[in-house]
C-alpha cells in the first residue's frame, strides 16, 4: 500500500463537486441563490446547449470587491457566516462557501463584478487566478463554460441538451416561486424562454404553475405559534398536475416528512396514492430547522419533526376540506335583481317562460325552503335524501336576493345527474357521488353509537360461513357501529335495527359488505383502526341510488347539504361530485360573442 498523502486542493474540490455540481441545473441553482443572497432584484440567465456549453448569470446585487474575488472561488470561504451561532441561525441560501470553488474545479469559471461604489468592475478567471479591469454597470456576472471539460467520467452522466435544459428551467422555477419580488429572464441558445416580472406571489404562482391551478386550488394560510404555512393546494385532477413545491424558510426542499404529510392529507379524499398539487411555504425560526444536512440543501431536519408533520397535515387537510360555500362565492352575495339574467322556467308552468323571474324565483324558493323542508323530509318513505336536522337554510342562503353557491335545482338527467342553476351558470351534480360523501361525512362525525333506526319488520339477511363467524367474533364491535343483529340459523342473520343514516340502504348488501370488510381485518386489530374505510363503504350503500327519481325539494336539499359538507367536492372514491359550466363555457359551445 502506498504511503498516505494529503489530497491536492483541486482534487478535493473535484470530489466535493460530485455532491454540489451534479448537472448544469445544480450549478444554476447555486448561482441563483448567490445572486439572491447578494440582494439582487433582477436576474438574467443565459444557457447554451442545456447549460453544458455555457451558463451565464447576470444580477444587480451588491457585487464583490476586487480583493474578495479570489476568496469567492476559494474553498470554505464565505461572507455569510462567521461562527457556529451564525450557522444555527442562518437565513441566507448559502453558507458553506464551497459552490463557486466546486464549480471552478469542474468548469471554466469567470467572475465579473462591480461592488457598489467601485469605479469599475473587475474580472477574475478562476483557472489562472488572473484579475483584470472590466466593464460592467453594476452587480455580478458569473460565466460557467464547458462543464466537466476536465472530468470526462462525469461528463458521461449528462443527458441530452433538452433534458439538461428542462432541469435548468425547473431549477429556475423553484427559485422564482419563492421570490416573486425578483424579476427573472431565462434564455436558451439565444431564445428567450421565460420572462418573469417582479410581482406578488399569486401572480408568480399563476405564471409558473398555470392560472388553472390557482383557480382550482385552495388558499392555505395557517399559523400556530412560530409556525406558519401559506400557499395553495389542489387535488390532483385527471393526471394534470401542477406538481409539488414545498419551501422551508424560502428554500425549496424535498423532504420525506413534508411529502408524507401532504399525501396523508389527501388520502381521505380517495387519493391514497397520489399527492395533491401544491405550492406551500413553511416558515419557522431558523433554530428550529437544520438545513445543513446535505451540500445541496434540499433535505432539512426539523427539531420537532412530529410537531411540524402534524401542523402541516392538519393545515392541508383543513384547506382541502373547506366547504364549497367557502370557495365558490367566498360568502359574497351574488346575482341580484339588477344583474340577473332571464331564466327559462323548466317545470312547464305555462306561459312564464323567458321572463326575468330570478328574484321572484329566489324569494319563492327561500320561503319554500324555510318551511317547505320539514314536510319534504317528513314524508319518510319518499325521502331518498335524508336531511339530518330540519334546521332550515344555511346563513349563506338566508338573505333574500342571494343565491346559494350551488344554486337551485332545475331537473334530473338520466336518473344520474342533477342540473342546477347558480350565479355562474349551470351546475351538474353526480347525485350518488355527492350524496355518498354527505352520508360518509355524517357517519364520521358521529361519535359513539350512532342513532338507530328500528325496522318495523326485521329483515332476514343471508350470509356465508365466514361472515357468520365474523359476526360471532366481533358482535360487540358491529353493534357499536349501529347494527342490532341476531342469528336466525347457520346462514342467516336477523336485522332489527340499522344506523339511521343508512335506513334507505339495501340491508343485505350493506351488512355483507361490513362483515366481509371486518373478516379481512386481522384479529388483533380493532374496528377503530379501519373505521373511516368501513364508514366509506357503508356510506356508499346509504347514498341515493342512480335512477331514483328525486323531487325538486329533495334535489335542493341535496345541494344545500353539499354546501355544508366537508370535502363535498369529491365522493369517497375521489371522483368529482359536481362540475360548473359557466355561462362563458356555454357561450363557447354556441360560438357566441366571437
Ligand atoms: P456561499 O454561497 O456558501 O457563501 P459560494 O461559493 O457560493 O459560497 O460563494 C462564495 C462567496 O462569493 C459568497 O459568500 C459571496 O460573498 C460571494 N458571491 C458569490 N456570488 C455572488 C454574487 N452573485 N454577488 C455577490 N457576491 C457573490
Ligand atoms: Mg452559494
Amino acid at each position: 500500500m502506498p504511503s498516505i498523502q494529503p489530497l491536492p486542493d483541486l482534487l478535493i474540490s473535484q470530489i466535493a463537486a460530485g455532491e454540489v455540481v451534479e448537472r448544469p441545473a445544480s450549478v444554476l441553482k447555486e448561482l441563483l441563490e448567490n445572486s439572491l443572497d447578494a440582494g439582487a432584484r433582477r436576474i438574467e440567465v443565459e444557457l447554451e446547449e442545456g447549460g453544458v456549453r455555457l451558463l451565464r448569470l447576470s444580477d444587480d446585487g451588491c457585487g464583490i470587491e476586487r480583493d474578495d474575488l479570489p476568496l469567492a472561488v476559494a474553498r470554505h470561504a464565505t461572507s455569510k457566516i462567521a461562527s457556529l451561532d451564525d450557522l444555527e441561525r442562518v437565513m441566507s441560501y448559502g453558507f458553506r462557501g464551497e459552490a463557486l470553488a466546486s464549480i471552478a474545479a469542474v468548469a471554466r469559471l469567470t467572475l465579473t463584478s462591480r461592488a457598489r461604489g467601485a469605479p469599475h468592475a473587475w474580472r477574475l478567471r478562476a483557472d489562472s487566478g488572473s484579475i483584470e479591469p472590466a466593464a460592467l454597470a453594476g452587480g455580478t456576472v458569473v460565466e460557467v463554460a464547458d462543464l466537466y471539460y476536465n472530468t470526462p467520467a462525469r461528463r458521461k452522466f449528462l443527458r441530452s441538451t433538452a433534458t439538461e435544459y428542462a432541469h435548468c428551467a425547473e431549477a429556475l422555477k423553484r427559485v422564482a416561486l419563492a421570490r416573486p419580488e425578483v424579476a427573472f429572464t431565462l434564455s436558451h441558445d439565444r431564445q428567450t424562454k421565460r420572462r418573469l416580472a417582479a410581482g406578488d406571489l399569486a401572480q408568480r404562482v399563476g405564471e409558473l404553475l398555470g392560472e388553472e391551478f390557482i383557480t382550482d386550488a385552495r388558499r392555505v394560510d395557517v399559523a400556530a405559534g412560530a409556525l406558519r404555512l401559506q400557499g395553495w393546494v389542489a387535488l390532483p385532477v385527471g393526471g394534470r398536475g401542477a406538481g409539488q413545491h414545498f419551501f422551508v424558510n424560502g428554500r425549496f426542499v424535498r423532504d420525506r416528512l413534508l411529502l408524507h404529510a401532504a399525501r396523508t392529507a389527501c388520502a381521505d379524499l380517495g387519493y391514497g396514492g397520489q399527492p395533491p398539487c401544491y405550492v406551500l411555504f413553511l416558515t419557522l425560526p431558523a433554530e428550529a430547522v437544520d438545513v445543513n444536512v446535505h451540500p445541496a440543501k434540499t433535505e432539512v431536519r426539523f427539531r420537532d419533526g412530529r410537531g411540524v408533520h402534524r401542523f402541516v397535515l392538519h393545515a392541508i387537510e383543513r384547506a382541502l376540506a373547506a366547504p364549497i360555500a367557502a370557495r365558490v362565492s367566498a360568502g359574497e352575495p351574488v346575482a341580484d335583481a339588477g344583474g340577473a339574467r332571464a331564466v327559462y322556467e323548466p317545470s312547464g308552468q305555462g306561459a312564464q317562460a323567458a321572463l326575468p323571474l330570478r328574484v321572484a324565483k329566489v324569494a319563492d324558493y327561500l320561503a319554500f325552503m324555510a318551511d317547505g323542508r320539514r314536510p319534504a323530509t317528513a314524508a319518510a318513505g319518499d325521502a331518498a335524501v335524508p336531511v339530518a336536522a330540519a334546521d332550515g337554510v344555511t346563513e349563506a342562503t338566508a338573505a333574500v336576493g342571494t343565491l346559494p353557491p350551488l344554486g337551485f335545482a332545475l331537473a334530473q338527467l338520466g336518473g344520474i345527474y342533477l342540473l342546477a342553476e347558480n350565479a355562474q351558470g349551470l351546475v351538474l351534480v353526480d347525485m350518488h357521488a355527492a350524496h355518498e360523501r354527505i352520508v360518509y361525512e355524517r357517519l364520521k362525525a358521529q361519535t359513539g353509537r350512532p342513532p338507530l333506526q328500528q325496522l318495523l319488520v326485521p329483515a332476514l339477511v343471508r350470509v356465508d360461513a365466514l361472515q357468520m363467524a365474523t359476526w360471532q367474533e366481533r358482535g360487540a364491535e358491529i353493534a357499536a357501529l349501529g347494527f342490532e343483529l341476531a342469528a336466525a340459523g347457520p346462514n342467516e342473520l336477523i336485522v332489527r335495527a340499522v344506523p339511521a343514516l343508512l335506513a334507505q340502504a339495501d340491508l343485505g348488501a350493506l351488512l355483507r359488505e361490513v362483515l366481509q370488510e371486518l373478516a379481512a381485518l386481522p384479529a388483533s386489530r380493532r374496528i377503530e383502526q379501519c373505521r373511516d374505510e368501513l364508514l366509506a363503504r357503508m356510506a356508499c350503500h346509504g347514498a341515493v341510488r342512480a335512477h331514483r327519481r328525486l323531487t325538486l325539494p329533495e334535489m335542493n336539499a341535496l345541494l344545500r347539504d353539499m354546501e355544508r359538507t366537508l370535502r363535498a367536492e369529491r365522493c369517497n372514491h375521489g371522483r368529482p361530485t359536481w362540475v360548473q359550466l359557466g355561462i362563458d363555457d356555454l357561450d363557447k359551445l354556441f360560438l357566441r360573442g366571437r
